[in-house]
């Protein structure tokens, strides 16, 4: 695991992101799902895993509906600080816009059957391209799973809630969860209006 991609596309002169530091939390491992308004409205979801966030571009954002199966690209490692940070990020640079927090938590790495499982099994799992976790967060609840799809691009995986207590079985908008106030609605209401 490496944050020499994370920092070769930002310059930390100009940009509020946190720099490189590879850290660990001291208990559960962390989760995070940004909301992040740059030259388009997507979703980043981010574990923890050996002292970095592992990263997906999620376009349509989670799903808490086990039919649903939400592309997620695997973009570069972020430092640990990331799953705090929001704010915007000035135009010209790397995924200028605005970046919030839409979900956070601890989670648990899983084993195929939905077992608590190491840190170590889940990171030998993400070459594999399959991984199961338990999320506790406000919003994402329950086992859900990341899986690679076999596609010749590589990065394209596939993010899946697993059906369970916490499952919803109709339509579900991760949109309809983000407040009116959030700052990226502010944003996006104000466009609207000058139109
Ligand atoms: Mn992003």
């Amino acid at each position: 695991m490496s944050l020499r991609k994370y920092t070769g596309k930002r310059d930390f002169k100009v940009t509020p992101e946190p720099p490189a530091k590879k850290e660990s939390s001291a208990g559960q491992m962390e989760f995070v799902v940004q909301r992040h308004k740059a030259s388009r409205l997507h979703y980043d979801f981010r574990l923890e895993m050996e002292g970095v966030l592992k990263s997906w571009a999620v376009p349509k954002g989670p799903s808490m509906n086990p039919k649903d199966k939400r592309l997620a690209m695997m973009v570069e490692d972020h430092p640990y600080s990331y799953r705090t940070f929001k704010g915007s990020i000035p135009d010209g640079n790397y995924g200028a816009g605005i970046v919030e927090i839409w979900d956070h938590g601890v989670y648990m790495p899983l084993n195929d059957d939905y077992e608590p499982a190491t840190e170590k099994a889940i990171l030998k799992d993400l070459k594999n391209g399959t991984i199961k976790f338990l999320l506790k967060g406000k919003k994402l609840k329950g086992f859900f799973a990341l899986v690679k799809m076999k596609t010749a691009e590589g990065n394209a995986w596939l993010l899946i809630k697993h059906d369970d207590e916490f499952a919803v079985h109709k339509d579900y908008d991760s949109e309809t969860f983000t407040p009116a106030s959030s700052p990226i609605n502010k944003v996006l209401k104000k466009k609207k209006a000058s139109k």
